[in-house]
């Protein structure tokens, strides 16, 4: 019998995870050492979970055996909610926390409740491409505005007001951004509350960077300057606590509830058929909201993400052609090439050269739904004198394909 996947699938991609990371595989089973720098995963490169996360794990760990509510335990969510509060976000109880096996499970949720057939959301390109993912597995239209690079990597307002139709439901905000490392201004986000407000859009925030921020920019969250605009706002431990294996992210809603009560209803059905999230996880959210802010130490002159994020950007602008925005936010740098010396037709194949050819492992910029061949993401969780090692690699890779 033939089994194939469902239709669902047919624009369902996700490069992080995709055919060069597979190659990437057999290469090292093949013996080779791959300079990896495709997957923000902190815990490879010795960033450390913080001590009082772990220890309020443990001590929990053997209660926590069983299932809980559906959104998750009271004490994470109001710690959730406090958090928020403290923000300015309008409206926020536990019952408007949904936390969730990261932040991944609650996008797929919150796009589930939302979407019919045919439903178009707004989508930041470059995007993480887990939103234009689920997006067109949940049936809607992904539709991509641009983030213009010569102004920071700012979206264009002008370009996603003409791209509403009556069939647009919802914008997606990823600030900060992966892949381009922007942080957004209040102005800019002012200007994306008011086109909501008027358009009637849901505001769906992904902020799971918030805390990770370079030169002392200021993170601004979305929600709280639109207190008239239905918004979900996303967030978790992965990042700035650096424990993505817990699986430990939330969302809350806030804004006008009484007109989204079916929307609602919805989302609690979805947590109730997915029983629960992982429990000892949820068990790390108020030790790390509370506790000491130690991705404070690590982005700061002299710590150790800001060290990586800075060598990085240098060394990437150093190579002819090639021209980096500096990162303000996040864990990645994406830098492009310029076409005019590096002509790239398909930006799969020039990764899949660069890895079989100098062994390191980055990802496509279409991968992230950019819309031309010229740019590529590369993480900047590597030790410095790896991320040396790697972007001269890249250097020289690229000066044998110098048009
Ligand atoms: N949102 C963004 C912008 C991300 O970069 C990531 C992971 O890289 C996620 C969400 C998923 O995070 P989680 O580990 O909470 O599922």
């Amino acid at each position: 019998m033939q089994v194939s996947q469902s239709d669902k699938l047919a624009n369902v991609l996700y490069d992080i995870r995709g055919p060069v990371l597979k190659r990437a595989m057999q290469l090292e089973a093949q013996g080779n050492q791959i300079l990896k720098l495709h997957i923000g995963n902190p815990a490879p490169f010795g960033f450390e979970a913080p001590d009082e996360i772990l220890q309020d794990v443990i001590r929990n760990l053997p209660a926590a055996h069983g299932y809980s509510d559906s959104k998750g335990i009271l004490s994470a969510r109001r710690a959730v909610v406090q958090h928020y509060e403290q923000q300015g976000f309008p409206g926020v109880g536990v019952d408007d926390v949904y936390l969730g096996n990261g932040v991944s499970e609650l996008i797929v949720m919150a796009l589930q409740a939302l979407l019919n057939n045919g439903d178009e959301v707004l989508i930041p390109a470059p995007d993480y491409p887990l939103w234009t993912a689920s997006v067109s597995l949940c049936g809607g239209t992904p539709v991509h505005y641009l983030c213009d690079e010569d102004q920071n990597w700012m979206p264009d307002l002008e370009d996603i007001e003409a791209k509403i139709t009556p069939a647009t439901k919802a914008i997606v905000i990823i600030n900060p951004n992966n892949p381009t490392g922007a942080v957004y201004t209040r102005e800019l986000l002012q200007g994306v509350a008011e086109l909501a407000r008027r358009r009637g859009l849901l505001i769906l925030a992904d902020e799971i960077y918030d805390r990770i921020l370079y030169d002392g920019a200021e993170h601004v969250s979305i929600a709280p300057l639109a207190p008239d605009v239905l918004s979900l706002t996303f967030s978790g431990l992965s990042k700035a606590y650096r424990v993505c294996g817990f699986r430990s992210g939330w969302m809350v809603v806030s804004g006008p509830k009484d007109h989204a009560e079916s929307y609602i209803e919805g989302l609690d059905m979805l947590a109730n058929m997915r029983l629960c999230p992982n429990v000892p996880g949820q068990h790390a959210i108020q030790a790390a909201l509370g506790g000491h802010q130690s991705i404070k130490d690590l982005v700061l002159p002299g710590g150790r993400l800001r060290e990586q994020r800075d060598r990085a950007w240098r060394l990437l602008n150093e190579i002819p052609g090639v021209s980096c925005v500096k990162p303000s936010g996040a864990l990645y740098a994406f830098p492009r090439l310029d076409p005019e010396v590096y002509p790239i037709e398909d930006d799969q194949r020039f990764v899949l050269d660069l890895l079989e050819s100098r062994q390191i492992l980055v990802v496509q910029g279409t991968g992230f739904n950019w819309p031309s061949t010229d740019h590529f993401r590369i993480v900047t969780l590597q030790h410095a004198d790896d991320l040396e090692e790697a972007i001269g690699r890249l250097a020289e890779f690229l000066a044998a394909r110098r048009a």
